[in-house]
């Protein structure tokens, strides 16, 4: 069954969405405060967590941007009625849902059940992964290790290891990768990619031995296999 963290500060509220999930035969975790919600959060591998914004130690957008360098775990809002900012930027900072307090409890249930569905309720299909030589990355995980060891990575250096991996021996250009990296509309330099390369090659290269990414001078980058 589905494992799911509850992250709010209101214990009643906490309590009741907890003994509701527990009802409904879902595993429940539960953390009052933002702190607590994030290192749980990372530390264990839940299916979805319910994140409240205003929270004690840490806010819940904080929680997220954090949770978000490293982890992909399905992420659904609590913000208050008339929090429109707050879940503008809840989605920006990579949420998947929001729900507005109070809620009726069927209208969570109904919510986690989607969320859980569109992340295929942790369920790892073999190809959710990618393989070449020691390196290793797992699209469903958001989880790149090498020889066997989990390397700490931001979203934007994993996604632009995916993108190389999924086109395999194809040289990318900057341009390329920017927009599959950053997104089409962002406007910056080509050569951030650049700067992540280095990044990746300080963590990965440097570390394990492995050449993972090439250089094709005047052109871009690619992964040989
Ligand atoms: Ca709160």
């Amino acid at each position: 069954m589905a494992r799911i963290l509850i992250v709010e500060d209101e214990e009643k509220i906490a309590r009741f969405v907890e003994l509701e999930l527990k009802h409904e035969g879902y595993e429940v975790g539960k953390a009052l405060d933002g702190r607590t919600g994030l290192d749980m959060a990372m530390a264990e591998d839940f299916d979805l967590i319910l994140l409240d914004i205003m929270l004690p130690q840490l806010n819940g957008l904080e929680v997220l941007r954090r949770l978000r360098q490293s982890k992909q775990t399905p992420v659904i809002m609590l913000t208050a009625r008339d929090a429109v900012m707050d879940k503008v930027a809840g989605l920006d900072t990579g949420a998947d849902d929001y729900i507005t307090k109070p809620f009726a409890i069927e209208e969570l249930l109904a919510r986690i059940r989607v969320a859980l569905k569109k992340r295929g309720s942790g369920s790892v299909s073999s190809s959710d992964v990618l393989e070449i030589r020691e390196v290793r990355l797992d699209r469903d995980r958001h989880e790149v290790t090498v020889k066997g060891n989990i390397v700490e990575l931001t979203n934007r250096e994993f996604e632009l290891i995916r993108v190389l991996m999924e086109n395999k021996n194809i040289v990318l250009d900057r341009e390329k990768l920017l927009n599959e990296v950053c997104g089409y509309d962002y406007v910056g330099e080509t050569n951030i990619i650049d700067v992540y390369v280095r990044y990746i090659r300080t963590k990965i290269d440097d570390k394990f031995g492995v050449k993972l990414i090439t250089t094709v001078r005047g052109v871009g980058y690619s992964i040989k296999e």
